[in-house]
């Protein structure tokens, strides 16, 4: 059945909700006085179920596995809308440098349980994967399904899609869980990201802070890597995923913190780490350096769901809100067009 829907929010999981809707027929508004204003923009773009494999995330990591099944689809649906090609990478090689980063990884590669999508790889094979790469690895392992996106991209695409199927924009806030009673529509939908707890305080969505540091390749630098580069350095992390014309090298992490500044130290430590495993990129150009916040569930698992007339949640999707877009515009979209209709007054 069809509907007239409000989506709250137009970052990419919003947008994805927003398209999903209207490309089955239903009337959709997008309220968000800054789209593409959150992590959306600031994200990696690894859509990356197997490497963020970890014990007791199991949940999550089936939803990442089912969603990234559907985003080549997504991708080709979405591509005639980009500027450029959404895909920047297929793969994601990673890196262990020490015994514990080893470790470390041998618990993902237990995690996933299944070496056709996450395989261990010899050091010399490696460095075939990633010409330029340290040649001190202590492990490496393989996610050849892997894929990586161009988050801005993405974003730009997924609003221009937006706009092709009749999706309306309202910039404006909504002010608070109160005000989304006032909003026209047989559902509201909140996709708020990390200010989805302002909107639907019971969620117990929480900022996580991250920064990623953009850097482009010089005319005498060696090419951006072809995969995804995930590397275990004495027991920090760090990835390099690739983009047309450099690389984006992520990311911080900090609990709690709504603060958007950038921390210079552990930025400094986290571009230590990346030339530690790829020293070429010390001659590239320093672009950006971005932070965001990670919109995070108590359990790492984002809240698809009828939060209690005709308002709903597509929120709460952490590190992974760009893998699990397709999946949650698919859910969402199937939980609020079967939902019965509540006259709206
Ligand atoms: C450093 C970093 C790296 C990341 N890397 C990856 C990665 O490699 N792969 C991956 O899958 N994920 C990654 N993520 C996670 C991913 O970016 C997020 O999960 C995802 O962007 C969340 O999308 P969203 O649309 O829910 O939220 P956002 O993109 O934050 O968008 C929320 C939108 O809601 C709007 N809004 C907020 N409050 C209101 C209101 N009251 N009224 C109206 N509008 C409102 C905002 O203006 C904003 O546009 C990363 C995140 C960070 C921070």
């Amino acid at each position: 059945m069809k509907k007239t829907v409000t989506v709250v929010g137009g970052g990419a999981v919003g947008l994805t909700v927003a398209w999903t809707l209207a490309r089955r027929g239903s009337t959709v508004t997008v309220v968000d006085p800054r789209p593409g204003s959150g992590a959306s923009w600031v994200a990696g773009g690894m859509i990356a179920p197997y490497s963020e494999a970890w014990p007791g995330e199991e949940e999550l990591y089936r939803l990442g596995v089912e969603s990234l099944g559907l985003w080549e689809g997504f991708a080709r649906d979405l591509q005639p809308y980009a500027d450029g090609p959404l895909v920047t990478s297929r793969g994601t090689v990673h890196l262990a440098v020490d015994e514990g980063d080893a470790a470390d990884l041998q618990t993902v590669a237990d995690a996933v349980g299944d070496p056709a999508v996450f395989a261990p790889l010899r050091p010399s094979a490696a460095a075939r994967a990633v010409p330029g790469a340290a040649p001190r690895i202590r492990a490496a392992a393989t996610a050849p399904d892997e894929i990586s996106v161009d988050n801005r991209l993405l974003h730009r695409a997924l609003r221009a899609a937006c706009a092709a199927e009749g999706v309306a924009f309202r910039a404006e806030e909504v002010g608070g869980a109160a005000a989304l009673d006032g909003l026209p529509g047989d559902a509201v939908i909140v996709c708020a990201g990390a200010d989805s707890a302002a909107l639907a305080p019971g969620l117990g969505v929480r900022p996580v802070k991250g920064e990623v540091v953009r850097l482009r390749r010089g005319p005498t630098c060696l090419p951006p890597p072809t995969v995804t580069v995930r590397a275990r350095v004495r027991g920090r992390q760090v990835y390099v995923v690739p983009r047309a014309d450099g690389v984006v090298v992520g990311a911080t992490q900090y609990e709690n913190d709504r603060d958007l500044g950038v921390r210079i130290g552990p930025v400094v430590e986290l571009l230590d780490d990346a030339f530690a495993v790829l020293p070429f990129l010390r001659e590239y150009e320093f672009v950006e350096v971005a932070a965001g916040l990670r919109p995070t569930t108590a359990g790492n698992v984002p809240v698809i769901a009828p939060l209690g007339g005709r308002v709903f949640a597509a929120t709460g999707h952490g590190r992974n809100g760009l893998l699990l877009a397709p999946v949650t515009g698919a859910r969402a979209a199937d939980m609020v067009l079967k939902q019965e209709v509540q006259a709206w007054s």
